[in-house]
């Protein structure tokens, strides 16, 4: 094993990068360790017009390598690498990764959440062509086009009621007769004029790979056994997501879903003791917000705790 490490950054999205950046200011040379998504969940989308400080807009992935450019300018460092194992009773902590071994006085935990898919070949190749995990993201290229949700938790309720600002109809598509979304969130989309529900109902495939655009989808109705085509121009999954958070299972509190419990933002917790050194930021900790400027507010905080945890600790 080489050098004990000032800190090493799990993830390579939004809020790492914006870790890495301010880490890498206050030269800290903070290893990211960039995961098995590179770039995270904005390297898989396409314009992003909310990000501040670009009036026209700017592609998903150009921002992220311009992040990443900028952390390396003031010395961070990259390695392609995936957390498999890590000890964090002990410090400096050791992590084991399939790039070797690494001991670090600290880290911070930005591995992300990664949304669900349905796993469809066709929808695997329509993502950023019409299929899309983020509504906030993409609606509005839908202005005046007829798209579906898929999913039947709140997260498909919230999405088909944002969607129906931009799209003419919106159709939500479930899997089952029941829905697991609160009731306040079913009752709204089922009252809104433009939502239709078709319980019961699975996608077996998305339409217009060859077009490389969303053209509709084919649908099964398992209650009626029906198969037939919904023509859309735009496919949101609201699935869930699942927090990259499983390796720290039993070492830092978790929550019920696996995001990690923070505490002041970006503290992680043993059994409600903060654990010295070890932050989390972005979306691994965050169900609620999953903005990339939420996640790179986060990772700024949890760089500017390393930093102080460094210089008190004298370390
Ligand atoms: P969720 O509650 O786990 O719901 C996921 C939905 O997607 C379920 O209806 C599930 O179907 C469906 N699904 C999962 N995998 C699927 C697949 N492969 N094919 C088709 N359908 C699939 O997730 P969520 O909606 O993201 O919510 C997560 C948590 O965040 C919840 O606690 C929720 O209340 C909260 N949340 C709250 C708000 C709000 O209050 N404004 C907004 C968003 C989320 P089944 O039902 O058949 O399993």
């Amino acid at each position: 094993m080489s050098e004990t490490l000032n800190t090493v950054i799990l993830g390579s999205g939004c809020s790492g990068l914006t870790a890495a950046i301010y880490a890498a200011r206050a030269n800290l040379s903070p290893l990211v360790l960039e995961g098995h998504e590179p770039g995270g969940q904005l390297s898989m989308t396409t314009l992003v017009e909310n990000f501040p400080g670009w009036p026209e807009g700017i592609q998903g992935p150009e921002l992220i390598d311009n992040m990443r450019r900028q952390a390396s300018r003031f010395g961070a460092t990259f390695k392609l690498a995936h957390l498999n194992k890590v000890d964090l009773s002990k410090r400096p902590y050791t992590l084991e990764t399939t790039a070797g071994e690494f001991c670090t006085r600290s880290l911070i935990i930005a591995s992300g959440a990664s949304a669900r898919w349905l796993g469809l070949p066709s929808e695997q190749a329509l993502i950023g062509h019409g299929v899309s995990s983020c509504a906030t993201c993409d609606g509005f290229f839908f202005r005046g086009k007829e798209i579906a949700v898929v999913g039947g938790g709140d997260s498909a309720m919230e999405e088909a009621l944002f969607l129906t600002r931009f799209a003419s109809k919106v159709t939500l598509i479930h899997r089952r007769e029941s829905f697991r979304a609160s009731k306040i969130m079913l009752e709204r989309a089922i009252a809104h004029p433009n939502i239709e529900l078709l319980t019961n109902t699975i996608i077996e495939e998305v339409l217009g790979v060859e077009e490389k655009e969303v053209k509709g989808v084919r649908i099964h109705n398992k209650a009626t056994n029906d198969h037939s085509i919904l023509p859309i121009s735009g496919l949101f999954l609201g699935i869930g997501h699942e927090p990259n958070a499983t390796a720290f299972t039993g070492q830092i509190d978790l929550d019920e879903d696996g995001y990690i419990r923070t505490r002041d933002n970006v503290f992680t917790t043993k059994n409600g003791l903060i654990v010295p050194g070890v932050y989390a930021s972005g979306d691994v900790q965050d169900r609620r917000y999953r903005q990339a400027i939420t996640a790179a507010g986060t990772g700024c905080m949890a760089a500017l705790e390393v930093e102080k945890f460094l210089e008190e600790f004298n370390h």
